[in-house]
């Protein structure tokens, strides 16, 4: 942990050490900014570390989601390269089983958001991928856009490679208790700066409760699995019938609608858990595999072996092939609303605060990050 002394000013304190803050911390520098992180934990443990580490575009919501996800996929790129972090791998196999999936694939395909993508047919997908040996596969939409990076060994890499490289300083194990006129009140005495970016994540209770409190936010619970090696690689991250019916560049397209459908009729459990299937694979060959949806302002930390039994019935329909044993379970939550895909509130003119609401932070935070130093630094933030 890097300590500060209570005589340096920064430009930005940022609050929260997660994706999105340290995202933030690097726009920062790279406009000429002298930045500190404060994060109340030891190390990274929020959804950050979490997740799959699948760096999407390709389903993406339309408009400003699946820019932010362009951006922020090029700027994975750089950081990946410059802070030594492996792209374990790269694309995406949407896989379909249903012509109703194959109608949402080639309404994709006629979209902007088609950029990068190509339609297999199952001869050419079996001839690519020939463990893949899902009977009823009917055609794969092949992204070459997204990149997978091991997010638990990701983050505190991209963490140090911010401190040694760009002099980023970090104050962990130390909760930022409130915004004042001469930066931030913390657990551990003040931390002077002009500007403050607040990055909580899903803690809608430390910092502004009462603003956050008028957003309608609430917190997902996930259940995560990693399973043994298959004994073969991933052509890319590898996606299902139910992704088409839950990730909004696909979902909100008219012809999803009667996949929908069809998939209430067929699956309404895994609905009901708000299961759908990622698959992405590690160095080591194992797989990280998930998820569930299940949503509460405290979500329980408890995994339900039914929940991961849905996950495993997926796999097992979307590959063909029997799950690998088990060998890790964890839960993660992340924040959500209803009615946007990110919370970017400015509660003073040097304050922001930003919050992911819809379980895309890594694939987006680094655009996020660009916009919240851009609107501090270009918008009236103060100087
Ligand atoms: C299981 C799971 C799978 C996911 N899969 C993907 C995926 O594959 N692709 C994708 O794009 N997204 C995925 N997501 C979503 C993504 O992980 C999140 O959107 C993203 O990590 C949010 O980043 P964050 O920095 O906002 O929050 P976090 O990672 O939660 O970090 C917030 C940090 O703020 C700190 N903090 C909060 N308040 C204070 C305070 N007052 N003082 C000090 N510190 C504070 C916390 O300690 C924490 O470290 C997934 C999420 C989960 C849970």
């Amino acid at each position: 942990m890097t300590s500060t002394s209570s005589a340096a000013r920064y430009d930005l304190a940022v609050v929260g050490a997660g994706i999105v803050g340290l995202a933030t911390a690097l726009a920062a520098v790279r406009r000429g900014l002298r930045a500190i992180v404060i994060d109340r934990d030891a190390q990274a443990n929020g959804a950050s570390v979490r997740n799959f580490g699948f760096i999407t575009v390709t389903g993406q919501e339309r408009g400003a989601m699946w820019q932010r996800a362009r951006r922020s996929r090029e700027v994975w790129g750089e950081v990946a390269l410059a802070a030594g972090i492996p792209v374990v791998h790269t694309g995406l196999w949407m896989t379909a089983r249903r012509a109703e999936s194959l109608g949402v694939l080639e309404a994709f395909m006629a979209t902007e958001m088609a950029a990068g993508c190509r339609l297999l047919d199952a001869a050419e997908a079996r001839r690519r991928c020939p463990s893949i040996a899902a009977p009823d596969l009917l055609a794969v939409l092949e992204s070459s856009l997204e990149a997978r990076v091991e997010s638990r060994t990701a983050i505190p890499r991209l963490a140090g490679w911010l401190a040694e490289a760009h002099g980023v300083a970090f104050l962990r194990g130390t909760a930022a208790l409130a915004v004042e006129p001469y930066g931030v009140r913390t657990s551990r005495g003040a931390v002077r700066a002009d500007h403050v970016a607040v990055c909580p994540g899903d803690d809608f209770s430390g910092l502004y409760p009462e603003r956050l409190a008028a957003h309608a936010l609430t917190r997902c619970k996930l259940q995560m699995l990693r399973l043994a090696a298959p004994g073969f690689r991933l052509p890319g991250a590898l996606m299902s019938d139910l992704g088409l019916g839950r990730y909004q560049g696909y979902a909100a397209l008219p012809a999803a609608a009667r996949l929908k459908e069809r998939l209430a009729a067929e699956q309404p459990a895994h609905l009901r858990h708000g299961v759908h299937l990622i698959v992405v694979q590690s160095s080591d060959g194992t797989l990280v595999v998930g998820d569930s949806h299940h949503y509460s302002a405290t979500p329980d930390p408890f995994s339900l072996e039914e929940v991961d039994e849905l996950i495993r019935q997926e796999f097992r329909a979307a590959l063909g092939i029997e799950p690998p044993p088990t060998l890790e379970r964890w839960t993660g939550t992340y924040a959500s609303a209803a009615d946007r895909p990110v919370l970017i509130d400015a509660p003073e003119a040097r304050v922001r605060v930003a919050i992911v609401t819809c379980g895309a932070g890594a694939s987006t935070g680094f655009a996020i990050g660009e916009e919240l130093v851009a609107s501090l630094l270009d918008t009236g933030g103060g100087a």
